[in-house]
Formats: C-alpha cells, structure tokens, sequence
C-alpha cells in the first residue's frame, strides 16, 4: 500500500511561509509529478512527505495512518536525490544491500534482495565494481537500486535525473517509467522539467509560490490550464 495524503499542510521558516496550505489525495500506486520554478516549494514539499523536514501544521497520512510527526525510518518511504550519497568505496553490492545490513537482515536475505533489485535494474554486470569507477548515470541506477531494495511503500525522487546529460536523462527517464510499470509502488517525483513532468506523470501537480496552481493529468494540464501561469509553464498554446 502506499496512499499518501497531505491535509492543510504548511511550512514556515520562522516568519517565512514557504508552503501555504497543500491538500492532495495520492493513490496506492499513483505517479505524481510536483513542478514548477525554482523556489516554490517542491524540495520542501518532498521532504516532509519524507520526514526529513518538520510540518508546521496540517497532516501528512500514509495508508491512513498520520505520520506527520514520526521520524523518516518510521514511514517505510524511499528518498532518492540528484546527489547519490553512494560510499565510493564499497561494492555496487555492498552500497545496495547497506540499509538492510545496518537493520540486521541475514545475509542470504540481503543477497537475495540486492540481486532482485540488480535484475530489475540491469546491475548484475555491475555488482563487484565500485562507485568511484562508475559513469554518472550507472551510479544514479545504483542508487535507485538502493532505494529498490527496501521495498518502500513509496519512493520520494527529487530530481534525480538533473546531474545527468540530456541523452542520459532521456534513457533514464525510460527506466524510471519502466520500474514504475513493474513494480506499481506509488512515486512522487519532482523535477523543474516539463518534459519529464508529462512524459512520467499520472498526475502533475503545478507549484506556484507554495500553493497548488493545478493538479491534473499531463492531458488536462496541457488541454485546459486552470490560468496563465500553469499555461506558461506546461507549455500549452492558450
Ligand atoms: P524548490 O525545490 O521548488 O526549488 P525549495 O523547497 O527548495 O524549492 O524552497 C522553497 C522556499 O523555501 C525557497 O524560497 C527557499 O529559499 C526556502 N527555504 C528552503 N529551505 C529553507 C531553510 N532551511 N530556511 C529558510 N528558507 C528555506
Ligand atoms: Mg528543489
């Protein structure tokens, strides 16, 4: 299950109000898209899905239960960044199978798990080797695969494609959406790149300032934009 709810959910930073008052209902296995310009809130927005940032107020429920003030390993969700945090010197295998180590799995399970997420993702040729001697885009395979392995009920991308060229972006773009067909968990990605936005999304939902300027398949954002600000950015001709 991965149900995501927000209610009535903001943030300030002492007297800066950054994310003013988001409702959103997510679906078991949705793929949301959060875009718009830099500084409107996304990261922010992410973070506290994730718990990685304090909500000020409002509620944050997953499957029905309101997380909004448990820890990040309480809410059983995936965080994968534009920057990998992979150790560079530990094995492909070893950075992928960290997390269940550290909560104390068997070794046969973490073996069992790490070359399940490898399969998925196209690793095995890669599992012995060592970040540092990898290209940008096989590490960020890694680190996808890292997240993969501890079966979340979902996974929070922020822009994990950015630091990759646009050939790359393009192929892993394709990845991206194959993983989600696959594995049907629910995934909320934010990105500032309309094209990723429309070709990945289920939903989009268009940032302007901390509020929601519209949320809507990429068809409807681009058919009827709810204002001129959501017509600019997805691109559409009104
Ligand atoms: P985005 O990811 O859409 O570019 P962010 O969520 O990073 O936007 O930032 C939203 C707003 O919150 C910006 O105005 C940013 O300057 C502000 N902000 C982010 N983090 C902090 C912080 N720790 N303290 C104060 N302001 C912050
Ligand atoms: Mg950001």
């Amino acid at each position: 299950m991965g149900a995501i709810e927000l209610k009535a959910v903001e943030k300030w930073y002492g007297e800066l109000q950054v994310i003013k008052g988001i409702d959103l209902d997510i679906k078991d296995g949705e793929f949301i898209i959060f875009v718009g310009p830099s500084g409107c809130g996304k990261s922010t927005l992410l973070r506290m899905i994730g718990g990685l940032e304090e909500t000020s107020r409002g509620a944050i429920v997953l499957d029905g239960t309101d997380v909004t003030d448990q820890p990040p390993s309480k809410r059983g969700l995936s965080m994968v960044f534009q920057s990998y945090a992979l150790y560079p010197h530990m094995s492909v295998r070893d950075n992928m199978g960290f997390s269940l180590k550290t909560a104390g799995a068997p070794k046969s399970e973490i073996k069992e798990k790490v070359e399940e997420a490898a399969r998925v993702l196209k690793l095995e040729p890669l599992l012995d080797r060592r970040p540092k001697d990898m290209s940008g885009g096989q590490r960020q395979r890694v680190a996808i695969g890292r997240s993969i392995v501890r079966a979340p009920t979902a996974f929070l991308f922020d822009e994990p494609l950015s630091n990759l060229d646009a050939a790359l972006r393009v192929d892993m773009r394709l990845e991206i959406a194959k993983l989600h067909r696959s594995l049907e968990t629910t995934m909320i990605y934010v990105t500032h790149d309309q094209v990723e936005a429309m070709t990945l999304a289920d939903r989009i939902v268009v940032l302007d300032a901390g509020q929601i300027a519209q949320v809507g398949t990429p068809r409807e954002l681009y058919n009827s934009p709810a204002n001129l600000f959501v017509a600019q950015f997805i691109g559409s001709p009104k």
